[in-house]
């Protein structure tokens, strides 16, 4: 599933091929998806593509008017975005394009049943492809129906200070808190574990037993991993056009994730896993307190 690294990692990269784009045509494949009204689109310019949560969202304007539209895309369990350059300038029909799809990229997805939107832009297209139909599109005339809930961990209003007053109250473990999405948003399991080796703190610690030097270690911890996480995908995915996007890039930089038993990088004794609320914990008995 992808986690705020990967959708930053997306959104930087359609943000630089999309920008003054326009958006030709917004086609609609799945029947889940009908509620959009592809006319409200047509012929608008991509004035940007951001991120808020863990939605993409392309903002786009009319020629003439001031007027906006705000286009979220929620990847969810198994969405991606793909950008296809197309050799001309004409619209090509989606089955031509998924064939190519599936010879060079998409080959252990099965077709047509997975590509589920197609935004056909100036010089090439952005394919929606979800084989487990989670992902979700909306349409907004004001980018503020999109606002997530929880506050964004890369933003400027994470302090020390704010961390502390999300976290207080609560009696949850620090690490199914994490996952919250009401408190901080796009944190997923695989960076939840890493934010909390690179803090030291236990993942079965009480969030409310935390001490304020402990909150400030969350704090960088959690901004240093989600970067350091964009910069890999930047590099590993920058061909993201011809990937799929999910695991297996990951590997090359994660310190805990699915290495049970494996020697701890930092103290060389071996690595645990527990299940909490469900999901795989990793982290290290030894270093983190
Ligand atoms: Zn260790």
């Amino acid at each position: 599933m992808p986690e705020l690294p990967e959708v930053e990692t997306v959104v930087r990269q359609l943000q630089q091929v999309l920008r003054r784009r326009t958006l030709l045509e917004l086609e609609i494949l799945d029947r889940k998806l009908k509620h959009l009204p592809p006319e409200d689109v047509r012929g608008c310019r991509v004035v940007r593509v951001c991120r808020l949560g863990k939605q993409i969202v392309f903002e786009l304007s009319r020629e003439k008017a001031a007027e906006r539209r705000y286009l979220a895309v929620h990847l969810r369990m198994s969405g991606c975005l793909f950008w296809k350059a197309s050799a001309s300038q004409t619209r090509r029909r989606a089955g031509a394009q998924l064939m190519a799809f599936q010879r060079k990229t998409l080959s252990r997805l099965d077709g047509a049943k997975y590509l589920r939107a197609v935004f056909w832009f100036t010089g090439g297209s952005v394919c929606f492809a979800d084989p487990r139909r989670f992902g979700t599109i909306r349409l907004a005339r004001d980018i503020a129906q999109f606002e997530p809930r929880g506050l964004d961990p890369l933003s400027e209003q994470f302090s020390d200070q704010m961390l502390a007053g999300l976290l207080r109250g609560s009696k949850q473990p620090i690490k199914p808190w994490l996952l919250r999405q009401d408190r901080l948003v796009g944190i997923g399991n695989i960076y939840a574990s890493e934010i909390l080796f690179a803090a030291r703190i236990d993942p079965r610690r009480a969030v409310g037993a935390l001490g304020r030097e402990e909150i400030r270690a969350l704090r960088v911890a959690t901004k240093k991993v989600l970067l350091r996480a964009i910069l890999a995908n930047g590099t590993t995915f920058s061909d993201f056009q011809d990937t799929a996007g999910d695991a297996g890039n990951y590997g090359r930089f994660l310190r805990v994730y699915g290495r049970e038993s494996e020697d701890c990088r930092r103290c060389r004794l071996p690595l645990s896993r527990i299940v909490q609320q469900g999901r795989s914990t990793y982290f290290c008995d030894h270093c983190q307190r």
